[in-house]
C-alpha cells in the first residue's frame, strides 16, 4: 500500500532522507516521536540564549549579557518535555550548563556580536519549488557593511571530518535558496559557526549552487515519493546509527519497522482515550 508522503522539505528532512531512507520514513511519514537527547537539548538552549543576545541592542550584546542569556533561556526549558524528558540529576544539570555556558563562550572567540547588524533571527521561511512546499528555520541572518545578505547557522556539534564537510554544506545552500526565493536577493555568504571548536566554515551561493540545490532537492523528492508508492524505505546502516532513536524498529539490528507503525497507532489509541 502507497504511504502518504510528506508535506514538506526541509533541510534536516533531506539530510535525513540521504543519510537513511529508513530513519526518514520512520521520522517524516511514521512520525515516530523520539526521545530527548542531552546533546539535542543543549544546541536548544544555546540557540535560545543566542536568540535573546540579538534582542538587545548591538552594544548591549556582551558575554555577560550572553551568560544571562542562558540563565533566562532556561528558566523556560526547564518546564518544558525536551528538557524534563531527560530526567537529569543535580550534578548532571551542572555539566549540562557548564557544557552550555563553554559554547556560547566560545561563540565570542568566533565573532563580535556587538558588530552585527541582523535582518531577523530563527527566522522561519517557506517557498514552493513544483508545487513541493519547501521549509527551513534560519538561525540568523544578517546584513554586512556593504548591505549584503549574510545567513548563519549555528552548530553546536562536533566539526564534519573534511570530507563530510560539503554535505554538511547542503543545509546552508538550502537556506541560501529560501532567502533567495522568499526576499528576492541571493546572499553574498553562508556560515555555519561550529561553537565546540570554535570553527567557522564559509561559502558563497553562485547560479550553480543554486541550480544544484534545485536539482538535488527535485531528485530527493523524486525518490520520496517512488519509496512512498512502493512503501519501500530501506535502511542504510553507518555510523550514525549509534545515535539513531529508532534502532529498535530496524532490520539491520533485529527490528521489524512494522512495529513502528502499531506503535505510533497504539500511542495515538491512548492519547485519543485521554482526551476524551
Ligand atoms: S539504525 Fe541505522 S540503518 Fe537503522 S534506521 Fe537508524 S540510521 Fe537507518
Amino acid at each position: 500500500m502507497a504511504l502518504e508522503l510528506p508535506t514538506s522539505l526541509s533541510p534536516s528532512k533531506v539530510s535525513t532522507f540521504t543519510d537513511c531512507a529508513l530513519a526518514f520514513r520512520f521520522s517524516a511519514i511514521d512520525r515516530l516521536p523520539e526521545p530527548p537527547s542531552v546533546p539535542a537539548t543543549r544546541g536548544t538552549l544555546v540557540h535560545a540564549a543566542l536568540e535573546r543576545l540579538f534582542g538587545l541592542e548591538p552594544a548591549e550584546r556582551t558575554l555577560p549579557a550572553a551568560l544571562t542569556s542562558i540563565d533566562d533561556a532556561f528558566e523556560v526549558l526547564r518546564e518544558h518535555p525536551e528538557y524534563t524528558g531527560l530526567a537529569l540529576d543535580d550534578a548532571a544539570e551542572a555539566e549540562f550548563l557548564d557544557q552550555s555556558e563553554q559554547l556560547v563562550r566560545r561563540y565570542f572567540e568566533l565573532e563580535d556580536p556587538t558588530t552585527i547588524t541582523p535582518v531577523g533571527v530563527e527566522l522561519r521561511l517557506e517557498v514552493e519549488l513544483d508545487g513541493l512546499l519547501l521549509r527551513g528555520i534560519i538561525d540568523r541572518l544578517e546584513e554586512d557593511e556593504h548591505g549584503e545578505l549574510i545567513v548563519t547557522d549555528y552548530k553546536t556539534g562536533r566539526v564534519p571530518a573534511a570530507q563530510h564537510e560539503q554535505a554538511r554544506l547542503g543545509g546552508v545552500h538550502f537556506y541560501a535558496y529560501l532567502c533567495e526565493q522568499h526576499f528576492g536577493r541571493r546572499p553574498a555568504r553562508v556560515q555555519l559557526l561550529y561553537l565546540s571548536e570554535p570553527i567557522a566554515i564559509h561559502t558563497t551561493p553562485t547560479d550553480q549552487s543554486i541550480r544544484g540545490l534545485e536539482r538535488k532537492v527535485r531528485a530527493i523528492w523524486s525518490a520520496i515519493e517512488l519509496a512512498c508508492d512502493r512503501d519501500d524505505f530501506r535502511p542504510k546502516p553507518s555510523r550514525l546509527c549509534d545515535w539513531c532513536a529508532f534502532q529498535s524498529f530496524c532490520p539491520a539490528f533485529g527490528g521489524d519497522p512494522d512495529a513502528a507503525r502499531a506503535a505510533v497507532r497504539d500511542e495515538t489509541a491512548v492519547s485519543l482515550t485521554s482526551a476524551g
